[in-house]
C-alpha cells in the first residue's frame, strides 16, 4: 500500500498529525500495535490519574470537613467504586478517540512497524507499507535504572497504581518526578501507608527547590514518609512484600512495605522500529532526534511526542505531530516556541510554571525582576483554607514583559492560564495591571506581584 503520510503510533502525536494531514487532503495510514486504541494519555496516563486525583481530592476535603464546620462523620474511599467510575470515564474517551480512528478517514494498521528501507515499514503479518513521508510517534516506556536488586524484585508501575481496585497496605514509591508525587498522593489519601525515597535533594527536582519544598511540607503534614537525598543500596522480596536499604543523611535506613510502585521514570519507545534501516539517529539520551520542524535525520520521516521529547507533555506531543504534519506537506509552519513552557504538577497544592525560570534566566545571565506573593496572606485562599504556597512573577526589567511565573498553590494549574495569553501575546506587567481582576478570587492574588512588579520597573 503506498500513502503520502504514514504514523507510526496512534497516541496523541500521532492522532493528531493524521487528523491533520487528512485535513490537507493526503492519503493517511496509521499502524499502531497496542491492544488497545487510546495512546497513554487516555488510556494509561494523563486522564485515568487526573479522575484518580479529582476523587482523593474530594475525599480530602470531606475529611477536612471539620475546619469548614461540617459535619461529615467518615469519608472514606471506596476504591471498587473509584475505579469502576474511572473506568467507565476512560471507557468512553478511549472509545471517542477510536471512533475518530476508525472513521475512515485513514487507514488503520492493528500491528507493531518496523522499517525496512526509509520508505518502507513491514508489519508482523508481513505486509508492507510504503509512504513519502512518515511520522514515528511511538511514545515511551516504563525504564528501570539499574539498582541494586530492582530487577529480581517485583514491583508495581504507574499503570498497576491506575489499575487498583482496592486500597494496597502500604506501598515504597521510587522516584520523586511528576508521577511519583501524584500517584504517591493518590496511595496516602486512599488510605496506603506510603513511603517516598528520591534520590536528589528535592522531589519534582525539574523544578525550583522553593516550589518543591512546598509540596515536601504538605506531603510529611499529611503523613508520607518522604526521604529525599538518599543513595539506594539494596532493594529485596521479603517474606511479606519488600525491602529498601538506602543512605540518608549519613545513616543506612531501611523500610519495608507490601508492594514497591517503580516510578523512576520513563524511556522513548524506540526498539523494535529498526531505525537504522531508515537512517533516524538518536540522541545521547535515546531520544529520536529531531530538528525544529520535528524532521529526523532522515528528512522525510518525522518524529513527535515522548520518543523525542524533549518533554513528555501532551500538548506539545499534539502541537509536535501537528507541526510534522503541516512541514510535511509544505503548509505555513512555525516551530514550537519553548519559551512558552507549560507544565502542571497535579499534587495537592499543585505545582504549575509557564515560560523561562528564575533558573534558566540566571544560566543565561539575563537580567530579570521577579515578585511574589504567599496564599496564606489572601482571602480566597484563606476561607478555603488552602494557604501552602505562592505566586511568582519574572518579568524583563526594562520593558516590563513578562517572561514567566510559578504557582504552588490552589488551582495552581488552572491559574497558571491566566499568563498563557499574556506570554503569548508578549504582554507587560502594565498590560496585566490594565485587566480586571474579580473579588474574591484566587487570580486576584496576581495583582500583587503585578503591582510591584510595576513599581520595580
Ligand atoms: C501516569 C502518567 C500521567 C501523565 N499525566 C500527564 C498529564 O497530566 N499531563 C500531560 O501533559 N502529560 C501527562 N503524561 C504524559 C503524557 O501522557 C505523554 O506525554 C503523552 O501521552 C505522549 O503521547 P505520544 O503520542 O508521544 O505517545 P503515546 O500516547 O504513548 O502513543 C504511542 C503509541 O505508539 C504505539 N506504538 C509503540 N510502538 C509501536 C510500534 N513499533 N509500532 C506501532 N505502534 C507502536 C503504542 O501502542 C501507542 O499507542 C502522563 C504520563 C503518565 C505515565
Amino acid at each position: 500500500m503506498n500513502y503520502d503520510f504514514l504514523v507510526i503510533g496512534g497516541g496523541s502525536a500521532g492522532f493528531n498529525a493524521a487528523r491533520l494531514a487528512h485535513s490537507l487532503g493526503q492519503r493517511v495510514a496509521i499502524v499502531d500495535g497496542a491492544k488497545r486504541l487510546g495512546g497513554l494519555c487516555i488510556l494509561h496516563g494523563c486522564m485515568p490519574s487526573k479522575t484518580l486525583l479529582y476523587m482523593t481530592e474530594v475525599l480530602h476535603l470531606a475529611q477536612k470537613a471539620k475546619t469548614f464546620g461540617l459535619k461529615i462523620p467518615s469519608a472514606s474511599a471506596d476504591m471498587k467504586a473509584m475505579h469502576a467510575r474511572k473506568r467507565r470515564i476512560i471507557g468512553e474517551f478511549a472509545d471517542y478517540r477510536t471512533q475518530a480512528m476508525e472513521s475512515g478517514k485513514y487507514d488503520i494498521y492493528r500491528s507493531l512497524a518496523r522499517f525496512i528501507d526509509p520508505h518502507t515499514v513491514a508489519l508482523a503479518d508481513g505486509r508492507q507499507l510504503q509512504a513519502k513521508k512518515i511520522l514515528i510517534a511511538t511514545g515511551a516506556k516504563i525504564s528501570s535504572p539499574p539498582l541494586p536488586g530492582l530487577a529480581e524484585t517485583p514491583f508495581w508501575t504507574s499503570d498497576d497504581i491506575l489499575d487498583l481496585d482496592h486500597v494496597p497496605e502500604s506501598v515504597i514509591v521510587l522516584g520523586g518526578g511528576i508521577v511519583a508525587c501524584e500517584l504517591a498522593q493518590f496511595l496516602h489519601r486512599i488510605g496506603s501507608r506510603v513511603t517516598l525515597i528520591q534520590r536528589s535533594a528535592n522531589i519534582l527536582r525539574d523544578h525550583s527547590p522553593a516550589a518543591s519544598e512546598v509540596i515536601q511540607q504538605a506531603f510529611r503534614d499529611e503523613g508520607i514518609d518522604l526521604h529525599t537525598d538518599t543513595k539506594i543500596e539494596k532493594i529485596s522480596s521479603t517474606p511479606n512484600g519488600v525491602a529498601v536499604r538506602f543512605l540518608s543523611k549519613g545513616k543506612v535506613v531501611t523500610r519495608r512495605a507490601r508492594h514497591l510502585f517503580n516510578a523512576l521514570g520513563r524511556a522513548p519507545n524506540t526498539q523494535g522500529l529498526a531505525l537504522e534501516n531508515a537512517g533516524v539517529k538518536l540522541d545521547v539520551d535515546g531520544r529520536i532526534r529531531t530538528n525544529r520542524f520535528q524532521q529526523t535525520t532522515a528528512r522525510h520521516i518525522y518524529a513527535g511526542g515522548d520518543v523525542c521529547g524533549p518533554f513528555d507533555i501532551v500538548h506539545l506531543a499534539v502541537a509536535q505531530g501537528e507541526l510534522a504534519a503541516r512541514h510535511a506537506f509544505g503548509k505555513p509552519c512555525k516551530p514550537i516556541d519553548h519559551k512558552l513552557l507549560l507544565n502542571v504538577v497535579f499534587t495537592d497544592p499543585p505545582l504549575a510554571t509557564i515560560g523561562q525560570t528564575e533558573a534558566d534566566l540566571t544560566a543565561q545571565k539575563t537580567p530579570f525582576l521577579v515578585a511574589s506573593y504567599p496564599f496564606n496572606d489572601h482571602g480566597k485562599s484563606i476561607l478555603m483554607d488552602a494557604n501552602y504556597g505562592y505566586v511568582k512573577i519574572i518579568a524583563a526589567p526594562k520593558t516590563g514583559r513578562i517572561l514567566g511565573a510559578e504557582i504552588v498553590g490552589p488551582q495552581a494549574g488552572e491559574l497558571i492560564h491566566c499568563f498563557s495569553g499574556p506570554l503569548a501575546m508578549k504582554a507587560t506587567v502594565r498590560d496585566m495591571l490594565k485587566a480586571p481582576w474579580y473579588h474574591p478570587t484566587l487570580a486576584e492574588i496576581f495583582t500583587y506581584p503585578l503591582e510591584e512588579l510595576s513599581d520595580q520597573l
